[in-house]
């Protein structure tokens, strides 16, 4: 069944490969989105559809959030500041771009009538947990960092306004999801850094970080999956590949991928990338698979595919 779906943060990363999707299957969609970390080219073909419309809008004004919010069926919210180092230089973003932001659009769908919503959460809600791959139901959740405390406050706004207002919800434990228009994290940064030095990568830590990675596609179509196949009052997934990277092996695929011929992989040293970098999280995606999903890419697939795509995109041999 088609609905009129808006998508928060529709022009970023993730939020462009699901409009391509939620497009696909004849939905009406309303992107919501400050272009704070979005990108116009990422949704220009799409929004030649006169299905789908933009509201270049913050989270943060909550009129316009009420205004945008009528007619509309079901809400992916996942605008939030993506950036988890950003939280020890502005302490309060976290609060902002992810709780509060969560709190108007709960709010905004209460006061629209809007039920259905499914959220943009991540595997570190989890902190340093001490089961690994680590199952939806570990508990308790304390989360090592300021990002991942909003994401903790952004599931229990959601539950509560399912327990108190009669919502649905789908909540989503993303890993480090990578691929095509990829705009930060690990592979982005390296290409960066090749592209300033031929010669010389430097890697925050000492490489034996380890995380779960799932292609951006496969992470779009998990979501529309279980949207439309799991029916509880709350319905809560880990959203991963079932293996691991390290970073040093991710440093090795972006150089090989690179074509330079001698790179120095350099290493900072220390247990973890910077403060409240969980340095390994693997997720158990047993729930997910016994849905009859099944990703595209492992881990380091993904990885690979990602250097290839953001080669080309930053322009790595132009100068
Ligand atoms: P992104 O930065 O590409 O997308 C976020 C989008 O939200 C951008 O288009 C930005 O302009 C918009 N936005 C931010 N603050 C806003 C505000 N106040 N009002 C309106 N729009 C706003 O990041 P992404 O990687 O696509 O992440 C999408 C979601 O998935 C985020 O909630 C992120 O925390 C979550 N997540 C991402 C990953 C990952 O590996 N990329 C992992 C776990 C969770």
């Amino acid at each position: 069944m088609t609905s009129r779906v808006m998508v928060t943060g529709g022009a970023g990363f993730i939020g462009s490969h699901l409009i391509d999707l939620l497009v696909e299957a004849g939905n009406e969609v309303v992107i919501y989105d400050n272009f704070s970390s979005g990108r116009h080219e990422f949704v220009a073909d799409n929004l030649k559809n006169p299905a789908v419309s933009l509201v270049k809008a913050d989270l943060l004004d909550l009129k316009s959030l009420v205004v945008a919010m009528k007619g509309v069926d079901q809400v992916y919210h996942l605008a939030a500041n993506p950036d988890i180092r950003l939280g020890t230089e502005v302490t309060d973003t976290d609060l902002k771009q992810g709780t509060v932001a969560t709190y108007n659009v709960l709010e905004a769908m209460r006061l629209a009538g809007t039920k259905k919503i499914a959220f943009a959460s991540s595997s570190v809600v989890y902190g340093e947990a001490a089961v690994m791959p680590t199952p939806e139901d570990y508990g308790p959740l304390f989360p090592i960092s300021l990002y991942g405390a909003s994401k903790l406050a952004g599931e229990a706004l959601i539950t509560s306004w399912v327990g108190t207002f009669g919502l649905q919800a789908w909540l989503f434990r993303f890993a480090n999801i990578v691929g095509e228009r990829g705009t930060h994290g690990v592979i982005f940064d390296f290409i960066h850094k090749l592209k300033a030095d031929p010669a010389r990568l430097e890697v925050l830590g000492d490489g034996h970080q380890a995380k779960s990675y799932m292609e951006v596609r496969d992470c779009a179509r998990a979501m529309v999956h279980l949207v439309s196949s799991q029916n509880e009052a709350v319905n809560f997934f880990n959203l991963g590949s079932g293996d691991v990277c390290s970073v040093a092996r991710i440093a090795e695929v972006v150089v090989e991928e690179s074509g330079f011929p001698e790179v120095s992989i350099e290493y900072t040293g220390g247990s973890r990338g910077w403060a409240g970098d969980v340095a390994k999280a693997s997720l158990a995606v047993e729930k997910l698979n016994a849905t009859n999903f099944a990703t595209n890419f492992d881990s380091e697939a993904a990885v690979r595919h990602t250097a290839r795509a953001l080669i080309q995109e930053i322009g790595l041999h132009e100068i």
